[in-house]
């Protein structure tokens, strides 16, 4: 969640846990009325005994009755007994019992014999009980319609909505100047800023463009991996052009019922329009947004209509109707075209991972609220994050603070940096389960990559490696580039696989047999491999060609096409072309290790014996010269 839909709290709740809350609520109130109820029917009358007639007779003639109240047949008092075991005190029991039917003559000589104080009570009804006892159901009933109407209402957030608002947009609304973030709070993305800057004018002063006849564009698609700043910049321009925000995740049109979808879009049009000018912020757009026709993911009718209903919406605004539209995707190559045509989503802003001076400035951002020790170099953790977006290091930074928070510290240091860094890349560190024969054979297997990333020429540089068990693995090389890697060539993915299958390699070279600990690295290699072949045509016998794999967008037409594009022997091909190059790559990663099985020993000792090695202490043990060595494989 962002922050400032955390400031505003409510509206922006999945409906499900509202929903929970809701029933929650209604419980609690019934099981209320049943214990008001209970306790108007039985008031005074927990504590009594309810004693027979003959008995309360008999004990009228002992002359235990103390007192009684009587009203209409029935009566209520209290008799005396002595205590347990001939104690001497007479202890007070209430009581209540019925009159019967008929008129007792015994009673009233019994009651004077006896001394018994009396009190009677009229039997009518005073107007107020009676009004109250008939009211009280209707009241009750009343007040839960009403409580129920309102928590609905609340729970769906906006405003004057009945209990049946489905159709009502759930869009979450920013007023204007309710909103503080502005560019500054946006690091890097130059580019992006640089072509919403003329939206933001447009929005400022819409009269200096619809003046000389100028179109502006109304619908803006902003690209990019999950957590570089979408939803961000989005807000950020309404910021900047002090103008009310709308904003809605596409999948949140979508209910069960067709044609709800489209008329939650109808509605958020509408109050934008009311409030122009103004922003409306969709995420996710693709939900929505797939090509037509295409039957993937379901109930695509309610899609389609939902689809339909956005694109005439956004055809049928007037020029001086100032309202433009943001939409976010991570999948643009799934989009329909008819989104992307002149007059709609026509204008697309591209949003990369960063780079290392904007993860820089993105650290510097968020750590505005952090306060950090001198000896932290934001410089050097944006180096050594490489391929994390804007959201991983604002993540990286909180997980920093939290560490410091735990440790009872009053700042972020280093070192503390390090550990969340460490988290978050190679996940949380657990207990030590390995036994030393594990320990040994892990230290072998992690030497074996650092020792092949070490030696060939194309292969990332070691960083760090390590034999402590986190998250799911129990060791860890990790290699880090030294430049951003944008284009990836034939022989870095060769010496990537090469490395990546050097663990395996190693055990087998030192124990004569394979363990299970490599089935994440024949994974992975088998996946680079595949894409190699597959998609970026390095494999001369099949060519430049792309093999799609089965993915949901290439379902074309109504029919279900096959989950391939490719025949059955290309299949084959493909699976054959796969293997022969990660064997390749595996006897070159055993022919170039078996040729330095002494520094792979002297690596794994070391690892076993100080379980962490980093980067400086790898060369200074493998000696300087020997990284000039480097040996590159065709
Ligand atoms: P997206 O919508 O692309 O998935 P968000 O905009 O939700 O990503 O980003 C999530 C969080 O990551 C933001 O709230 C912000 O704190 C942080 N973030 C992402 N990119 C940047 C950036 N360029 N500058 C500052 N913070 C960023």
């Amino acid at each position: 969640m962002r922050r400032d839909e955390q400031e505003r709290g409510s509206g922006g709740q999945p409906e499900a846990g509202s929903s929970q809350v809701l029933w929650r609520q209604a419980i609690w109130l019934v099981v209320m009325i049943f214990a008001l109820t209970y306790w108007f029917a039985g008031s005074g009358t927990l504590d009594s005994e309810n004693l027979p007639y003959n008995q309360f007779k008999a004990k009228l003639r002992q002359h235990e009755i103390v007192e009684i109240s009587l009203q209409g047949d029935q009566v209520r008092g209290t008799y005396r007994f002595a205590g347990e075991s001939g104690d001497s005190t007479a202890q007070i029991m209430k009581f209540t019992t019925t009159l019967p039917p008929y008129e007792d003559a015994e009673l009233a000589p019994l009651l004077d014999e006896g001394r018994v104080i009396i009190r009677a009570k009229s039997t009518t009804v005073g107007w107020g009980q009676t009004l109250l006892v008939s009211l009280l159901p209707l009241a009750l009933v009343v007040g839960l319609f009403f409580f129920v109407s309102r928590s609905l209402r609340k729970n769906v957030g906006g405003g004057e909505m009945g209990l049946f608002s489905f159709a009502k947009s759930k869009a979450r609304r920013y007023s204007r100047g309710s909103i503080s973030l502005t560019f500054d709070d946006v690091a890097g993305l130059d580019n992006a800023k640089l072509d919403l800057h003329e939206i933001i004018d447009f929005l400022k002063a819409p009269g200096d463009y619809v003046r000389v006849g100028a179109k502006i564009p109304r619908g803006i698609l902003l690209m990019g991996p999950p957590g570089t700043g979408k939803t961000l910049l989005a807000k950020a321009v309404a910021g900047e052009a002090e103008v009310p925000f709308f904003s809605i995740s596409a999948s949140e049109f979508i209910e069960m019922f067709v044609g709800v979808g489209a008329s939650r879009v109808r509605d958020m049009f509408e109050a934008a329009k009311k409030e122009a000018p103004a922003i409306i912020f969709i995420d996710e757009i693709d939900s929505v947004g797939r090509t037509r026709g295409s039957g993937v993911g379901g109930g695509h009718d309610e899609r389609e209509q939902t689809l339909n209903q956005i694109l005439s919406e956004m055809d049928g605004f007037a020029p001086e109707q100032t309202v433009v539209v943001l939409a976010a995707t991570n999948r643009p190559d799934v989009l329909d075209p008819a989104l992307l045509r002149p007059g709609r989503f026509d204008r697309k802003i591209t949003l990369e991972l960063p780079l290392k001076e904007a993860r820089l400035q993105i650290l510097k951002v968020h750590a505005r609220r952090i306060p950090m020790a001198e000896d932290v170099d934001l410089a050097n953790l944006s180096a050594r994050t490489v391929g994390f977006s804007g959201a991983d290091l604002e993540n990286l930074l909180n997980e920093a603070a939290l560490l410091a928070g735990r440790r009872k510290l009053t700042q972020v240091t280093a070192t503390i940096l390090d550990l969340a860094r460490n988290k978050i890349v190679l996940g949380a560190e657990r207990d030590n389960i390995l036994s030393d024969e594990e320990k040994k054979r892990i230290a072998c297997h992690e030497a074996g990559h650092a020792l092949l990333a070490m030696r060939l020429e194309h292969a990332d540089r070691v960083a760090q490696v390590s034999i402590i068990p986190r998250g799911r693995s129990l060791g860890a090389t990790e290699q880090l580039p030294e430049e951003e890697r944008t284009n990836l060539t034939q022989s870095y993915l060769c010496d990537r696989i090469t490395v990546m299958l050097g663990g395996r390699v190693a055990e087998k070279l030192i124990y004569d047999e394979y363990s299970s600990g490599a089935e994440e690295d024949i994974k992975q290699a088998t996946s680079l491999a595949r894409h190699m072949v597959g998609q970026w045509g390095m494999s001369e016998a099949l060519g430049p060609v792309a093999f799609r794999r089965g993915e949901e967008h290439i379902f074309l037409g109504r029919e279900m096409a096959q989950p391939r594009d490719f025949s059955e022997h290309t299949a084959e091909l493909i699976d054959e072309e796969v293997r022969l190059l990660v064997g390749r790559l595996e006897k070159q990663a055993l022919n170039l290790l078996s040729t330095s099985v002494a520094d792979l020993k002297k690596l794994a000792h070391a690892l076993e014996e100080r379980e962490v090695l980093d980067a400086g202490e790898v060369e200074s043990l493998l000696g300087g010269d020997r990284l000039n060595s480097k040996v590159h494989m065709e």
